[in-house]
């Protein structure tokens, strides 16, 4: 491959992190390109949000926005101020050398300077037809309890959650401040959770375990009306009332196209460094969900994609490509003086 045919920034997927980067890198004239995937199952250009309907969280739309339109306004944004964008799934990269190499399933094969991994996480799902329409509907299935419980849908309603992780934990108890009762359906007889986790919820008023059960129907056409459970251990199936259906069985950050040459965590999110977006691999930034399985949020997502777009250009202008240097004077984190801090550092 040519230098001529070097790019920047070529940004991988199409959620609120890799379109914030976009925004960033194509006002910098970076001309940066996107490339954002393909319909895959559950999995969309334009990410998780795509299967969602009121988004209510995410400042600057104070009568809430979809889903789908928030992202076709990110991604808007992006291609206005010069942003390129390839259809296409990023089936592998190579890190190895310089400049790195990015090969999709359909395309020819891209080179750039930097990249910007924002493939983000897909949440798990039971793979019930009907669980899978409501979610996409707004029909009363979800999985994200702080995205959608406090929506007006699921107010003082039997709620249902599916899962015995920590994830399902925070769940149900975050759902407590609105519903009548929360039902943690788990199918084995003991949580997966952290003990602290798991006893804060067995001791609360308001939630009820069934244990060694597994949903296997969702009931409802419009909206949700209640769950088939099959006994893990008798067969026996039975009818469970549910005003909403919360499934908390854990996350996978879109990683595999890396081939572990960038450091992972235990879970297989991508490791940066403290308060950057700066990888194993010098060059190679990551943000979003793919590097977060604590926050998960779209804000929070756009967040690090706006840190990712600036260091990329700063490591741009550090290697003489791009117009001037920036962020210069953002040398290091600004650290409280040992006074100030409660850490236990101080002394
Ligand atoms: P994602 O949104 O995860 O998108 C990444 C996308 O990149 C993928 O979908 C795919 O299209 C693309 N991609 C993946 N792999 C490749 C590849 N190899 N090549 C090319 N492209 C690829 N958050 C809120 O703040 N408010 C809410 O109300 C809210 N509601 C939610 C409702 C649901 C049902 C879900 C599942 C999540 C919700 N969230 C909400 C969480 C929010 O959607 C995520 O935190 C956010 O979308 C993460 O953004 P991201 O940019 O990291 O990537
Ligand atoms: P997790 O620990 O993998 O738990 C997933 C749960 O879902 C398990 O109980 C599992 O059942 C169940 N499950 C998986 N697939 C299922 C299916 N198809 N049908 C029904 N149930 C299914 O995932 P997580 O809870 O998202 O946690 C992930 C990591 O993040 C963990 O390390 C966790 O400690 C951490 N985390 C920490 C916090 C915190 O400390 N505040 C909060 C959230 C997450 P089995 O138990 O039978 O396998």
């Amino acid at each position: 491959m040519t230098a001529s045919r070097t790019e920047n920034i070529i940004i991988i997927g199409s959620g609120p992190a890799a379109w914030t980067a976009a925004v960033y890198a194509a006002r910098a004239n970076l001309r940066p390109i996107v490339v954002e995937g393909l319909a895959i199952g559950t999995e969309l250009p334009g990410g998780q949000l795509m299967l969602t309907t009121e988004i209510e969280n995410f400042p600057g739309f104070p009568e809430a926005i979809t889903g789908p339109d928030l992202m076709d306004r990110m991604k808007a944004q992006a291609v206005r101020y010069g942003t390129r964008v390839v259809s296409d799934m990023v089936k592998s990269v190579d890190l190895s050398a310089r400049p790195f190499v990015v090969s999709t399933e359909w395309g020819e094969p891209l080179s750039a300077h930097t990249l910007i991994v924002a493939t983000g996480a897909a949440a798990k799902w039971i793979g019930l037809p009907n669980e899978i329409k409501l979610a996409t509907t707004g029909g009363g299935v979800s999985a994200c309890a702080v995205c959608d419980g406090a929506i007006p849908f699921y107010r003082n309603k039997v709620l249902g959650v599916v899962g015995g992780g920590d994830t399902a934990m925070e769940e149900a108890m975050y759902l407590t401040k609105f519903a009548s009762e929360v039902v943690i359906i788990h199918r084995r007889d003991s949580f997966r959770a952290s003990k602290v986790m798991a006893n804060r919820v067995l001791s609360h008023p308001k939630i009820r375990v069934i244990w060694n059960a597994q949903v296997t129907e969702v009931h409802g056409e419009q909206e949700i009306t209640g769950v088939e459970l099959t006994d893990t251990i008798t067969g026996e199936r039975r009818t469970q009332s549910l005003g909403g259906l919360f499934v908390a069985i854990g996350h996978a950050p879109n990683t595999k196209f890396l081939g572990h040459q960038l450091a992972l965590s235990e879970h297989g999110y991508i490791k940066v460094e403290s308060w950057r977006t700066a990888t194993s691999v010098d060059g190679v930034f990551a943000a979003g969900d793919v590097i977060d399985d604590y926050y998960r949020q779209a804000i929070t997502s756009a967040g690090t994609g706006c840190m990712a777009a600036l260091e990329a250009e700063r490591w741009l202008s550090h290697h003489g490509i791009g117009e001037a240097p920036v962020l210069e004077t953002a040398e290091g984190i600004v650290q409280l003086p040992p006074e100030e801090r409660t850490d236990g550092a101080a002394g």
